[in-house]
Formats: C-alpha cells, sequence, structure tokens
C-alpha cells in the first residue's frame, strides 16, 4: 500500500490544491491530505472548519481521506507510513521554498521523500491568499474553489462582512 500526504494549511483548499490531491490519488493507493494546524499564520477558518471543508471537497474521491496534524510534518509522515509528501508548485517563485523545505524535511529524517506536482495552468495563479481577498472585498470566486469551501467563505462573509 503506497501512501501519499498532501500536507497544507488550506486556509481555505482552493481548486489548485484539489487538482495536486486528484493527480497523487492516481499515483498512489492512498492519498492523506494533512490539514496543519497553523495556528501562528491566524487562519481564517478554524482548523475544524479547514478539515470539514477538505473532507466535503474530497468527498468523491475514493483513495483520499483528510486528517489534522500539528507539529513536525517528518513525525507524522513516519506515524502514517507515508512513503512521500506532495506539494504542489504554481511558478518558479514555489521553488525557493518548496526546495529549502523539502531539503530541510530530508536532513530531520533521510527517509521523507517529497514529490512536486504541478497543477492544471489554469490554476497556477490560485492561493488561498488571494481568494480570501477577492471574497472579502465581496468578489466572486465560485470558479476558484471546491463548492463546500464557496459555501462556507459565503456563510462566514455573510456573518462577518467587511
Ligand atoms: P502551506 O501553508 O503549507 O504553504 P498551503 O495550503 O498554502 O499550505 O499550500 C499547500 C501546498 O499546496 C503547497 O505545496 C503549495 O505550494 C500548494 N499550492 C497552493 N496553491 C496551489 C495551486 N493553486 N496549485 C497547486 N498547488 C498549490
Amino acid at each position: 500500500m503506497r501512501i501519499a500526504l498532501c500536507p497544507g494549511s488550506f486556509d481555505p483548499m482552493t481548486n489548485g490544491h484539489l487538482d495536486v490531491v486528484q493527480r497523487a490519488a492516481r499515483l498512489f493507493d492512498k492519498v492523506i491530505v494533512a490539514v496543519a494546524a497553523s495556528e501562528p499564520k491566524g487562519p481564517f477558518f478554524s482548523l475544524a472548519e479547514r478539515l470539514e471543508q477538505v473532507r466535503q471537497s474530497v468527498a468523491h474521491l475514493a483513495n483520499v481521506e483528510a486528517e489534522a496534524f500539528g507539529g513536525l510534518l517528518v513525525e507524522y509522515v513516519r506515524q502514517r507510513g507515508a512513503h512521500a509528501v506532495i506539494r504542489g508548485l504554481r511558478a518558479v517563485s514555489d521553488f525557493e521554498f518548496e526546495f529549502q523545505l523539502a531539503l530541510m524535511n530530508r536532513k530531520l529524517n533521510e527517509q521523507v521523500e517529497t514529490i512536486f506536482m504541478m497543477p492544471r495552468e489554469s490554476y497556477t495563479f490560485l492561493s488561498s491568499r488571494l481568494i480570501k481577498e477577492v471574497a472579502t472585498l465581496g468578489g466572486d470566486v465560485t470558479e476558484f474553489v471546491p463548492p463546500p469551501v464557496l459555501l462556507a467563505m459565503r456563510r462566514r462573509l455573510a456573518v462577518n462582512p467587511l
């Protein structure tokens, strides 16, 4: 059983994230989307909300599940017996940070392999930060996020508008 972990903050999950998860699901027997607590980042959605959104967004993918995690990624990889960490690369600008992260993780645990995957070209401009900014300013993000995320954003912004 080959297992891949897709870690991230997913605050919120975008169609770019989902595209990468789908690609990984075709290569591995099982994919775990690992939703990081990311408390220091002061997330827009709580961990429980993000986890639920990811769960609903991947519900149609039989070999994909979502879990929350905190602490060191390499430790979590070891606990889950995963064979690879999948990270998405949108542009060259992502590369430097992702390269550092992959090498640091390898330094912490030689067994951990990082695999980079590119999303569909039309998703390369999507970022969680931009989605939040556009939605908060009243822009339509329907085509950028999975339906469960759209619903959650609409609910949140209805309760807490500008
Ligand atoms: P983190 O806080 O760990 O950066 P993110 O949720 O922002 O978490 O990103 C998780 C992973 O998804 C990262 O590897 C990031 O490069 C990748 N990613 C983010 N947006 C996209 C996108 N539009 N297409 C493909 N990969 C993406």
